[in-house]
């Protein structure tokens, strides 16, 4: 039976490892995407909602900002939640990807290929690690 050397060595824990990150990643991911799915499902019932009351001022012939404001405001305010919770996904995305030994640009996120110095996408000198 081959000793734990000769297994690191084989490249079989750094694998198991890579299977454990990647499947813990996706239970990460899995639960963003439904609370993300969960906030889209939530504004497009305030843009509904908004919508309609835009049409009732219409009717009326009325228009009145401070009507719509508050409205307005919720909507925004998801959309921030949204913009986070996406943050939130690239985080993982890369945690997970440099827990299996990859290297990010610290500007933009893009994947660095080994031994290369600069970032392909935006130029960036990459840290040596
Ligand atoms: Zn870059």
């Amino acid at each position: 039976m081959a000793n734990l050397f000769d297994r690191v060595k084989s490249g079989l824990d750094k694998g198991l490892a890579a299977v454990s990150v990647k499947s813990q990643e996706m239970l990460e991911v899995t639960k963003i995407k439904s609370q993300i799915g969960n906030l889209n499902g939530q504004m497009s019932d305030l843009q509904q909602k908004l919508g309609e009351t835009v049409y009732q001022m219409y009717l009326q012939d009325s228009f009145d900002q401070s009507g719509i404001q508050e409205q307005c405001e919720s909507i925004k305010t998801l959309e921030a939640q949204i913009g986070e919770k996406e943050a939130e996904l690239q985080v993982v995305r890369v945690k997970a990807a440099e827990a299996m030994g990859k290297r990010f640009c610290d500007s933009c996120k893009t994947e660095i290929e080994d031994g290369v110095k600069f970032c392909g996408n935006c130029g960036r000198k990459v840290d040596e690690v």
